[in-house]
């Protein structure tokens, strides 16, 4: 059985003031749930402190990015061993990455290769735009990025990929895929794609989430489909008590 898991990306949000304060609405009660592998991945500047709040709890952090090279002259950037001294999950292939930064699936996958090498478990977000939506090319869209960011990754890292299913058209808008169109893409496209390209077996131990505009009042929908199995959470995991019922959601 695969365990739920439930990510926050806090995207560019949060001092390390406000981190704290965070951290400390969440812990007394996200500490006792077992059932769900939580996440949360602040951004860089707080990833120290919230590190040392959380160690010895069921609670992980995680990064939003990183550089593939492990270290050298790339002003402004990230290498996967600073991050693995603290952080246990890396987001890649972020549609915010995608979209502002240029980032494309050959970086992408870059990234996953570097950082199964360094020991952090990716989470690679792939997931259409409106206008690709609209024009029927979902299943093109997402195959290719499924495809083209594990590119060679070997069969033993394959388990503990995480894939975050988000449809670039409900980021941050309010507007979230239906939960039946979402364990459509989930579990017909990605998840065979994952068997096409390993099998079955391994492509049934892969955790695939889905994110856009979850929140608490919508999250248990999702939760309903055995493929989707879990959640990649933007803005309301900057809120204790959103993200709180959306764990509590998960846990069932
Ligand atoms: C995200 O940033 O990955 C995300 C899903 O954002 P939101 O939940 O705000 O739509």
């Amino acid at each position: 059985m695969r365990q739920p898991l439930v990510a926050g990306n806090w995207k560019m949000y949060k001092t390390v003031a406000e981190a704290r304060i965070l951290i400390a609405e969440l812990l007394p009660i996200l500490s006792t749930i077992q059932e769900v592998d939580i996440v949360l991945c602040p951004p860089y500047t707080s990833i120290l402190s919230i590190a040392a709040l959380l160690e010895g709890t069921n609670i992980h952090t995680g990064a939003q990015n990183m550089h593939w090279e492990p270290s050298g002259a790339y002003t402004g950037e990230i290498a996967a061993p600073m991050l693995a001294e603290f952080c246990k999950y890396v987001i890649l292939g972020h549609s915010e990455r995608r979209g502002y930064f240029g980032e494309t699936d050959a970086n992408v996958n870059r990234k996953i290769k570097a950082a199964f090498e360094y020991g952090l478990l990716p989470i690679l977000c792939v997931g259409e735009t409106l206008a690709e939506n609209e024009a029927g090319i979902t299943e093109q869209v997402v195959v290719r990025q499924v495809k083209a960011g594990l590119e060679g990754v070997d069969p033993q890292s394959i388990s503990s990929i995480v894939v975050a299913y988000e449809p670039v058209w409900a980021i941050g808008t309010g507007r979230a895929a239906t939960a039946e169109g979402a364990n459509t893409v989930i579990g017909g496209i990605i998840r065979g794609t994952l068997a096409e390209m390993y099998s079955e077996e391994l492509a049934q131990m892969v955790r695939i989430l889905y994110g856009g505009s979850v929140k608490a009042n919508n999250a248990g929908e999702f939760f309903q489909y055995a493929d989707i199995d879990g959640a990649l959470v933007g803005g309301a995991s900057l809120k204790a008590t959103e993200f709180i019922s959306i764990v509590k959601a998960a846990a069932g």
